[in-house]
């Protein structure tokens, strides 16, 4: 999917964890993770070369996108896949317990990360989870990349899932 959409997807995906689950939650949590969330579900479409992350900061995001896609071989490859969760797993908590960050940070981080391969797996190309293991792309192969049910229904539906929580959030706090 496009960056638009995983930004929002990955925002409405965690004020839905703290709206559905008994996770505390405050002002930072409910500002400070959505936005961890939104730019981390960005972040796994760093693999491919104009995607907003790989634009984000010109040439470091650049080079980084570059690195990642000449070591592992293209787009929805390690960052769309079940290693590439357990990787930045590992990167949150190190950051998280090295830094002593709040743990909320890094669950934010992989709520959105984890959002962007639960949306690309609604596309036709679907994601490799299974990658180095095997190539085969899972997904339900319901809508084609940047075309109109991405456009006109699974973007709105999202901003409105993001509304609707942020709603229960507020009248919650
Ligand atoms: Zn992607």
């Amino acid at each position: 999917m496009m960056g638009h959409t995983h930004w929002v997807i990955g925002a409405a995906s965690w004020l839905g964890v703290l709206a559905f689950t008994p996770v505390y939650h405050n002002g930072a949590t409910v500002f400070g993770g959505t936005a961890i969330a939104a730019v981390s579900a960005l972040c796994a479409d760093i693999d491919t070369k104009n995607s907003m992350a790989s634009k984000a900061l010109g040439p470091i995001t650049g080079a980084l996108s570059y690195l990642i896609r000449t070591l592992f071989g293209g787009h929805r490859k390690i960052t769309h896949s079940i290693l590439g969760i357990i990787l930045v797993a590992a990167g949150v908590y190190a950051l998280t317990t090295g830094f002593h960050w709040p743990v909320w940070i890094g669950v934010a981080a992989l709520t959105g990360w984890a959002s962007h391969i639960g949306s690309d797996m609604l596309t036709r190309e679907g994601c490799p989870l299974l990658w180095p293991i095997s190539k085969k792309k899972y997904g339900l192969h319901l809508v084609t990349t940047g075309k109109r049910a991405e456009k006109y229904l699974i973007r709105p539906s999202a901003l409105i899932a993001c509304i609707v929580f942020s709603v229960m959030l507020v009248r919650g706090l």
